[in-house]
This record gives structure tokens, C-alpha cells and sequence, in this order.
């Protein structure tokens, strides 16, 4: 599982993922990615702006381009602004693997509640910037939820994104009636995922 993320994750960067296995010994594997220096290329912006810190050993730069970490070496992203704080509300484990990665991987910060009571609690302790709310969720679900939070004047105006897994007739005016500002269907498209935070992000003046 862990393994088949990475590559969909490192594949989505146009990067490869390999691995060589010795038996009695262990595996090892490699990722890929392509690391263009531009300064012309405003998407790339964000990454220019993060530095690599690694152990004492530097990223060998390949022939095709990719940076080589030595091994045993860690990674950590420093980002320079502010990261748009992002709360996901979802039960099912293998979607908050997929969204949190994905989303963490595009630099936003995540926090994952696991029902619409923790949801609500999260909210309240950590202030989000956006929420994206399943809706067929136990205890309290993404329904109510929203309407709990939108009853509350700090919450009046965040963005929520509703998430379901139902494609029925009417689960977008139920949604909307509910005080979400928008809605997408399982599975959710990752890319037009992160482009729908973006506008809601870019619409409040003060992030990104
Ligand atoms: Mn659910």
C-alpha cells in the first residue's frame, strides 16, 4: 500500500521509482525526481524557495537530471511562507493516506479527523483554512457537521469542500444546503482537488 502511493505520488512529478533486492539482505528503494533549475518557470517557484538539509553527504546530481540522496540521508522541507492550513475530515484510512500525502506533498499542512465530532474539535483548537468534509462519516457525519460549524460565527465564512462517495441526484443541493461551498464525487481527481483549494485559498487575500 505504502509502496503503490510513492509511486502514483513520485509518477504524478514525472519521476520513476526503483528497487533492488538482495535475499538475506533487504531492499532497497530508489525515487526519482526531476529537478529543474528556471528562472522563467513560475510553478516552480514554491520549490525554489525550499532548501534540502541532509546529512553531511550532498544529492549527486545524475546524468538524466535526477538528484541521487545519499543513502541513509534524510530529507526535510523547509517552506519560506506560510503553509495553508488544511482540515480533512474522512474515515476511510486508504482515502486519508491517499489526500493527506498527496496534499502534503503539494506543501499544504494537514490535519485528519476521523468523524465529524473530531472534525469540529480540530476546528475549534486549530483554526483551519479550508476543510474538506466527507459526508458518510460515524458518529456525527459531514452533514451535520458543516451545519454545526456554520452555526458558529468563526466558521461562518471558511471554505468547506464536501467529499461523498454516493454520486446521487440532489447530494450537491444537500451539500450546499448544509453550508458547503462546494462539492466533489469519489474518486476524488487529486489535480482538480488541489486546483478548487486553490481558488478558495486565493479568494481570501491573506494566504498563498
Ligand atoms: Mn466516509
Amino acid at each position: 500500500m505504502g509502496l503503490a502511493l510513492v509511486r502514483r505520488l513520485v509518477e504524478l512529478h514525472q519521476g520513476k521509482v526503483g528497487a533492488a533486492s538482495t535475499l538475506g539482505q533487504g531492499s532497497c528503494f530508489t525515487i526519482c525526481l526531476p529537478y529543474t533549475l528556471s528562472s522563467s518557470t513560475t510553478s516552480l517557484e514554491p520549490l525554489r524557495s525550499q532548501q534540502f538539509v541532509g546529512g553531511e553527504a550532498s544529492p549527486v546530481r545524475e546524468p538524466d537530471g535526477c538528484l541521487q540522496l545519499p543513502s541513509g540521508s534524510t530529507v526535510t522541507i523547509l517552506p519560506s511562507t506560510r503553509v495553508p492550513n488544511i482540515l480533512l475530515a474522512e474515515d476511510n484510512p486508504a482515502n486519508v493516506d491517499t489526500l493527506s500525502c498527496y496534499l502534503e506533498s503539494r506543501s499544504f499542512q494537514v490535519r485528519v479527523a476521523r468523524n465529524g465530532r473530531e472534525a469540529i474539535a480540530l476546528a475549534q483548537a486549530y483554526p483551519p483554512d479550508l476543510i474538506l468534509m466527507d459526508i458518510q462519516m460515524p458518529d456525527i457525519d459531514g452533514l451535520e457537521a458543516i451545519r454545526i460549524l456554520r452555526a458558529e460565527p468563526q466558521f461562518a465564512t471558511i471554505p468547506i469542500i464536501a467529499l461523498t462517495a454516493l454520486a446521487m441526484v440532489g447530494d450537491r443541493e444537500r451539500c450546499l444546503a448544509a453550508g458547503a461551498n462546494d462539492y466533489l464525487a469519489k474518486p476524488i481527481p487529486l489535480k482538480a482537488l488541489v486546483e478548487t483549494i486553490q481558488q478558495f485559498l486565493s479568494s481570501n487575500s491573506s494566504i498563498i
